[in-house]
């Protein structure tokens, strides 16, 4: 039995959590019935809240963290997959109820599994991650509901962070004019880069506002909630459509009816974690057409495997600009 390098939270009798870096072997491994050697993984902000122990992420103690990965199949007893196969895992409870990716191997259900597209590779599919994943969702939802480019500019909350750096990118690739906000306004140069075609201060949208605001843009991704989410909703021109998929000021919603019941805008909810395959595949596949690779390297840092815990800490002190990942052999 070959043992493997892992990040193991485990809590004591009073509660009181410890992150170790640690060995196990395969017996260890949760039940599950494909096994993959990671290749690549990342640093998102619930990886960040589960490592910190912030917010309560884990629910199963001890637990291996790490919300999502890349990496090859090397055993498998599920239909969809054979050993050789390349793979992405995001959410499904891996890294909160699942021990995750912070480990040389996981053992998963195959059901949460989707293929890897052959023309992103295993850094490139963590590069993106659960966070740029989860902006294309957002995405995807606002086509959805026929915001088109010419509607209007379209605002991006938590714009440095890792879901919104990775929506600007999407989006001004699409042909949208992008409303980067942000609390970083010295990261301009870099928020442009991306294709932000204007910059806000957070501040703009982080205190208590008007139940309605002027018509500023005709959409929105917001990884941010609270009084931001209020602020961006009640800015929505009329028919327009805002996703939210984030929590980062904060996981109340202080708004009004007003904008639904005045200018029929939608407020349209972003789950990565439980979303269906089918979507998974949709928005995977169009990760692999509509993101400028260029731009994704632009906005990545590698880190070490031995940096996952350091940055866990940074991303919840706000510290992480645009996307980390880890690749396992280095
Ligand atoms: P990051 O930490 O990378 O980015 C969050 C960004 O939000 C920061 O970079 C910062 O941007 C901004 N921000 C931080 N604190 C505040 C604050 N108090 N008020 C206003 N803005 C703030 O996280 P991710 O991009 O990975 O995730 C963003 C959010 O989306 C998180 O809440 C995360 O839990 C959630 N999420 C949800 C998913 C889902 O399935 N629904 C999946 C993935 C993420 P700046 O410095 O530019 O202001």
């Amino acid at each position: 039995m070959s043992k493997f390098k892992a990040i193991l939270i485990s809590r004591d009798e009073d509660k009181k959590q410890s992150v170790e870096m640690t060995e196990i072997d395969d017996a260890d491994l949760m039940d599950g019935d494909v096994t993959i050697a990671i290749e690549a993984t990342t640093v998102n902000y619930k990886d960040g809240l589960a490592i910190t122990g912030k917010s309560p992420v884990v629910r199963h103690w001890p637990m291996i963290p790490g919300i999502d990965f890349s990496g090859k199949v090397i055993d498998s007893s599920h239909e969809d997959f054979a050993v050789g196969d390349d793979v992405i895992l995001n959410g499904f409870g891996v890294g909160e109820t699942h021990w995750g990716a912070y480990a040389e191997k996981a053992r998963v259900k195959g059901d949460w599994l989707i293929k890897r597209p052959a023309n992103i590779s295993a850094k490139e599919a963590m590069s993106i991650g659960t966070a740029g994943y989860t902006a294309m969702l957002c995405v995807l939802a606002l086509q959805n509901h026929a915001i088109t480019p010419d509607r209007g500019p379209i605002i991006v909350t938590g714009a440095n962070g890792g879901v919104g750096s990775v929506a600007i990118s999407i989006l001004a690739k699409l042909g949208y004019h992008v409303i980067a906000s942000t609390g970083r306004p010295q990261e301009e140069a870099f928020l442009k880069d991306l294709g932000a075609g204007e910059i806000i201060d957070r501040n703009t949208l982080s205190e208590p506002g008007k139940p309605l605001g002027r018509e500023n843009w005709a959409g929105g991704v917001d990884a941010v909630g609270s009084q931001t989410l209020a602020n961006v909703l009640a800015q929505t021109k009329y028919g327009g459509a805002v996703a939210a998929c984030g929590l980062a000021q904060g996981f109340d919603l202080p708004a009004t009816v007003m904008p639904f019941i005045l200018r029929g805008v939608s407020l349209l909810g972003i789950d990565s974690v439980m979303a269906p395959k089918s979507i998974r595949e949709e928005a995977w596949s169009r990760l692999a057409s509509d993101l400028d690779r260029d731009k994704l390297a632009s906005l990545t840092t590698e880190i070490s495997f031995e940096d996952l815990i350091p940055t866990a800490h940074d991303i919840v002190d706000g510290k992480v600009r645009g996307r980390v990942v880890a690749m396992m052999g280095a």
